[in-house]
C-alpha cells in the first residue's frame, strides 16, 4: 500500500518529512516497508506553501491496512499543526491491487502539479473518481500534495537526486542547531560535486542547516544514497533523533516549462525562455537588478535578479541590450525571477572617448560645452566624441544563482556537466 502525506506542518513547526520518517517506524509492526520515501517538490510558486512546496510518500507491505490506514490518520491529527491557518492536511492511499489502475491518472496529476495551479476540488474529484481512500483535514488542500506523491510513487521514471534528512530530538526543536560548520565546509570539500548545496563558498554560508522551528537538523543533496550518507557521517552535531533518505525531484528541473513566446507565459508558472535583452539592468530600491527581455515576437516583460540572489546580481548588471541569453525562472506578479541563464551571444559594446588626435595620437581635450575637442599642443580639432568597441568583461555560457538562493527544484549546473558549451557552477 502507498500512503502519502502532505500539508502537515506551519512555520513554527513540524516538518512533513519528519512526520512521514516517524510513521514508516512506527508502521513496520504492520509490514515491511519497501525502498526509499520520496520527497517530492510540487510548483514551487504556490503561495500556500509553508516553505518549499514537499510532498512525502512511502509504500508497505502489509496484511493490515486497515489498521495502517487508522495509525497514520490518527498520527496525522495528533501531529499536524491543525491551529495554524496555512495547514491543511491531506493524507491519500493506494490499496495493494490498486496500483496499475490509478497509474496513469496519478502520473499525469504529478507532472501537472509540478508545473501548474490546481485547485483543491481537482484532487477531490479524482480522489472520488478513482475511489481511493483518503483523508482531508480542515480544507483538504494537502490533498493536492498527497495525490501527487502517489502519481510519482506510482510512475519512477522521473530524473531524481536523494537528500539525507536529520532529525532533531524533540527537546532541542525551536532552539538553535548545534552543528559544528567546520565539519561541514570539510564534507562538502570531500564529496562535492557528488553533494551540492551544503556549503555557499561564495557567500561563506553553510546551507545546509535550516533556522526555523522545524525538526529538521540539516539536509545533505547528492546524487546517490551512499554520498548523501557518506556526507552526513562526517558531520558533528547535536545528537540526531533519526534521519531518512529521500529520493527526490530537487535538482532536476522539472518545473520548467519551454517556452518560445512572452505570450504564453502565465504567472505563478516556471519556465525556460530564450529572449534578448531590452532594456540596461537597474538596481531598485532594496537592491534588486531589474530590466526588460524581449522574445522575437517583440514582446517584452520584466526579468530580476532579487536581492537574495547575491552575488549573480554582478553578472545581471553586465547585461546589455542586444544579449541573447536563455533565462529559466518562475514568474510572479508578471516579473520572471531568474534561477539560471545561459548566455548564448553578446551584444558590442561601445563608449565614446575623446578622440585622439591624429599628429601627437595622445588625446584630445574638450575645447568647452558644444565646441568639440582640441589638441592644444598640436592645434588640431575634432568635432565630436569617438566611439570606441570595449571589451565586455562577461562569457558566453551556463551561470546559476549561489547555492543560498536556489530552489529546491532547480538543477544545479553540477549536474549538467555533460551539456554543450561553457559551464559556470556557483558554489
Ligand atoms: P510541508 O512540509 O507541510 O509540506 P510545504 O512548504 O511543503 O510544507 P505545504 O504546507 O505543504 O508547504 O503547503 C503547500 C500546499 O499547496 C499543500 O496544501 C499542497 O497540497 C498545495 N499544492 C501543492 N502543489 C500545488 C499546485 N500545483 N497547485 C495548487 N496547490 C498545490
Amino acid at each position: 500500500m502507498i500512503i502519502a502525506i502532505d500539508d502537515t506542518d506551519s512555520r513554527e513547526g513540524m516538518c512533513t518529512t519528519y512526520l512521514c520518517a516517524m510513521l514508516m517506524d512506527e508502521l513496520k509492526e504492520y509490514g515491511d516497508i519497501i525502498d526509499s520515501p520520496i520527497l517530492i517538490r510540487l510548483n514551487p510558486t504556490i503561495p500556500y506553501k509553508t516553505r518549499g512546496n514537499a510532498s512525502t510518500a512511502f509504500e508497505i507491505d502489509t496484511n493490515e491496512p486497515e489498521k495502517v490506514m487508522e495509525h497514520v490518520i490518527s498520527r496525522v491529527e495528533e501531529l499536524a499543526e491543525l491551529q495554524s491557518d496555512m495547514t491543511n492536511p491531506g493524507i491519500v492511499f493506494i490499496p495493494e491491487g490498486e496500483q496499475e489502475r490509478v497509474k496513469e491518472a496519478l502520473g499525469n496529476f504529478f507532472r501537472q502539479a509540478v508545473r501548474e495551479v490546481l485547485e483543491i476540488e481537482d484532487a477531490k474529484n479524482l480522489i472520488s473518481e478513482l475511489g481511493l481512500p483518503s483523508k482531508g483535514l480542515k480544507n483538504g488542500r494537502g490533498l493536492i500534495g498527497a495525490l501527487a506523491a502517489c502519481g510519482a510513487m506510482l510512475n519512477p521514471g522521473w530524473d531524481h537526486t536523494y537528500e539525507y534528512l536529520a532529525y532533531r530530538e524533540k527537546d532541542a526543536w525551536g532552539t538553535p542547531r548545534e552543528v559544528d560548520e567546520e565539519s561541514v565546509r570539510k564534507a562538502d570539500l570531500e564529496t562535492y560535486p557528488d553533494t551540492w548545496d551544503t556549503v555557499d563558498c561564495a557567500n561563506d554560508l553553510v546551507v545546509c542547516v535550516p533556522h526555523a522551528g522545524d525538526p529538521v537538523l540539516f539536509g545533505i543533496r547528492g546524487n546517490s544514497i551512499d554520498v548523501v550518507t557518506r556526507t552526513s557521517r562526517m558531520i558533528s552535531s547535536e545528537p540526531v533523533e533519526r534521519y531518512m533518505v529521500y529520493r527526490t525531484d530537487q535538482g532536476t528541473d522539472l518545473h520548467l516549462i519551454p517556452v518560445e513566446k512572452i505570450a504564453d507565459i502565465r504567472d505563478l508558472h516556471s519556465y525556460t525562455i530564450e529572449v534578448t535583452v531590452a532594456t540596461d539592468p537597474q538596481t531598485i530600491r532594496g537592491g534588486h537588478t531589474i530590466f526588460s527581455i524581449r522574445d522575437d515576437s517583440g514582446d517584452e516583460m520584466d526579468c530580476a535578479a532579487y536581492e537574495p540572489t547575491k552575488n549573480f546580481r554582478e553578472l545581471a548588471r553586465k547585461f546589455i541590450p542586444g544579449d541573447r541569453i536563455v533565462f529559466s525562472g518562475s514568474v510572479k506578479n508578471s516579473t520572471l525571477n531568474i534561477e539560471k541563464i545561459k548566455i548564448i551571444s553578446l551584444a558590442e559594446k561601445y563608449e565614446s572617448v575623446n578622440p585622439s588626435c591624429p599628429e601627437c595620437g595622445k588625446n584630445m581635450k574638450s575645447a568647452g560645452k558644444g565646441q568639440g575637442y582640441r589638441c592644444k599642443k598640436c592645434g588640431t580639432s575634432a568635432d565630436s566624441a569617438e566611439r570606441v568597441e570595449v571589451e565586455r568583461d562577461i562569457e558566453t555560457g551556463t551561470y546559476e544563482v549561489p547555492p543560498c538562493a536556489r530552489r529546491h527544484l532547480a538543477m544545479p549546473l553540477v549536474r549538467c556537466m555533460k551539456e554543450n558549451g561553457k559551464i559556470f557552477p556557483s558554489r
